[in-house]
């Protein structure tokens, strides 16, 4: 899908994404016209920060949760916009506008003032970067490294019920890096201490930004080299090895959790 040029603009409430009533898959990822957003939200100003790829200018904004949405507006789940644009054949690498513009206004919300001294921060004028007028203090957007990885054994791969998933999604097993680990010491840890099995062969796959709030997603893959499956009970309610022809419910398109699961099916992992 065409990733257009220039200045792309996002407006958010809470965590959805407002875009014009006949807004297509493309124009939800990579942002809405700049005079329809002027227009619309009037004396809205925006977070302005550069594109990563294509040119211009990512603006963002977030609105009070209670706002209105002006008439023939409609608000989309941000999840649910990422699971569109793949099911309309984009990857999940071709959306880092949206994903961009959601992370920086949920810092920008998030960093209102100085973690030192206390003081309101400001918008530092040249970089990417919240000031403290007081005591100097820069606050850059937080990025919290994550790994989530398909475990395998022979043509069997590991899923697991996590208790925050609402339905009866089975997902791949995922965790926040600690101070200190290596992704890969993190992928090692989070399968022991979720389902208590050892694993080998850890390889790393693929990526994905995933701003809720503030995660880096980093894929791996590894082999099951021992142990049997016992479930923490904390986080995970159930894990079991699925084969293919037996699969449960699985996460919705657009996250890289179904990105790595569908690779392995189709026998790419
Ligand atoms: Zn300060």
């Amino acid at each position: 899908m065409k990733n257009p040029g220039g200045d792309r603009m996002f407006v958010f409430r809470k965590n959805d994404f407002l875009a014009p009533g006949d807004a297509g898959a493309e124009s939800l990822v990579h942002g809405i016209d700049g005079e329809l957003f002027r227009a619309a939200f009037p004396g809205l100003v925006p977070y302005r920060s550069p594109r990563l790829s294509g040119g211009g200018v990512v603006e963002a904004a977030l609105l009070d949760d209670g706002a209105d949405i002006p008439d023939g507006w409609k608000a989309l789940p941000v999840r649910a916009v990422l699971s569109a644009f793949v099911g309309s054949g984009g990857g999940i690498q071709g959306n880092n506008d949206i994903l961009r513009a959601y992370h920086l206004v949920q810092w920008r919300e998030h960093s209102r003032y100085c973690g030192r001294c206390g003081a309101e921060n400001t918008d530092h004028p040249e970089e990417l970067a919240r000031l403290c007028p007081v005591c100097g203090g820069l606050e850059f957007p937080r990025i919290a490294p994550a790994v989530i990885t398909v475990v395998t054994s022979g043509d069997r791969i590991l899923l697991a019920h996590n208790v925050r998933f609402i339905n009866r999604v089975y997902s791949l097993i995922a965790g926040f890096v600690e101070a200190g680990e290596t992704p890969e010491d993190t992928v090692a840890r989070e399968i022991r201490e979720e389902v208590g099995l050892e694993v080998s062969g850890i390889r790393y796959i693929s990526s994905q930004p995933w701003p809720f709030p503030n995660s880096l997603m980093l894929g791996f893959t590894a082999c099951c080299a021992g142990g049997s499956i016992q479930v923490d009970g904390k986080e995970i309610e159930d894990a079991r090895w699925f084969s293919r022809d037996e699969l449960p419910e699985l996460s919705q398109y657009g996250s890289i959790s179904r990105y790595l699961i569908d690779r392995w099916i189709q026998g790419e992992l």
